[in-house]
């Protein structure tokens, strides 16, 4: 089979509405680069008509292939998934939601096709979407930024192109917590940013990623790239032992003195607090421990129902 030159990997979940007008845009910012590309759509377990309709376009364009897993994995997965069944020599990864513009497909190859540098990344300066999902998204990303020591994983989210070098070194990547973006960053090489505005869902099409799993992807990704949970646990540690020395001080100069400390009432809340701030604490723990054994399972990333190709 001739490897194609260009590949571009898009997770679709449940995404009936808005899958005809993608395909379509993707074709036409495609024929602007090559004809010889192929468009892998991976069907995350979708429960709408997602998958008939892209069968439905398959019949009319060869090139579009259609793998499908075998129940809803989550994106990242979904991503991965795309890219180990990828063949060009370039790959580019994109949501399915036309949140990030096909038409900046071009733009990318362009930048990767001389060979000047091995990763292009999507950098968004804007986006259209509601102001609760912004200002968490935001705040995730200031942290982000802050704590994880990945310059070039600020404000950017899957939309890139590799070649193949970059898609090597990133998928040799096993790991079970997967942070595309921050992923991405780690392997280095030459990587590029493409300043973009993220567009607006079209009309009428919800996210597919709940509020619930944005968080568990934030928090996949701060507790796999920074140390910041486990470093929170020892300031405050350090910071309450602080706190209580000097209280512990100031009752013993007041009792030589002649005046005795009263209230029980403030050693039942100092306990209170410390008991509590204990149990947070094991539960951070509990979430490494949690983590090191999913890792330790080794269960695969995702199963493939079927691979629509040739
Ligand atoms: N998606 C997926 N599996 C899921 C959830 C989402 O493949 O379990 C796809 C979805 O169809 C879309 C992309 O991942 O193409 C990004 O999803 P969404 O727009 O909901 O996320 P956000 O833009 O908020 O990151
Ligand atoms: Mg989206």
């Amino acid at each position: 089979m001739p490897v194609p030159l260009l590949s571009v990997v898009i997770p679709v979940y449940n995404e009936e509405d808005l899958i005809d007008t993608l395909v379509a845009r993707c074709l036409a910012a495609l024929a602007a680069v090559t004809p010889d590309f192929e468009l892998i759509c991976v069907d995350d377990g979708s429960r709408d008509r997602t998958l008939a309709r892209l069968l439905a376009l398959r019949a009319a364009e060869p090139r579009l292939k259609v793998l499908c897993l075998s129940r809803n994995f989550g994106h990242q997965a979904a991503y991965t998934a795309g890219l180990h069944a990828a063949q060009g020599q370039f790959v580019a990864m994109m949501d399915g939601d036309l949140q990030d513009p096909p038409e900046l497909l071009p733009r990318m190859w362009e930048l990767l096709r001389y060979d000047t540098c091995d990763v292009v990344y999507g950098q968004r300066t804007d986006r259209a979407e509601g102001w609760g999902r912004q200002l968490l998204i935001k705040s995730f990303h200031g942290i982000f930024r802050n704590f994880s020591r990945l310059r070039e994983a600020d404000n950017v989210g899957n939309f890139s192109m590799l070649n193949r070098r970059a898609l090597t070194a990133f998928l040799s990547l096993q790991e079970k917590n997967r942070y595309l973006p921050g992923l991405r960053s780690f392997i280095g090489f030459r990587q590029v940013s493409l300043p973009y505005a993220r567009e607006a869902r079209p009309d009428g099409t919800l996210p597919k990623m709940s509020y619930q799993r944005l968080f568990a992807l934030a928090l996949d990704a701060l507790f796999s790239f920074s140390d910041l949970p486990i470093k929170i646990c020892l300031y405050t540690g350090l910071l309450g032992i602080i706190v209580f020395m000097l209280a512990g001080m100031y009752v013993v100069i007041s009792k030589l003195r002649g005046v005795a400390m009263l209230g029980w009432s403030s050693l039942g809340l100092s306990l209170y607090f410390l008991g509590s701030i204990q149990l947070l604490f094991l539960g951070i723990m509990g979430e490494y421990v949690f983590r090191i054994y999913r890792e330790n399972q080794n269960r695969p990333l995702y199963f493939v129902q079927h691979y629509h190709q040739d």
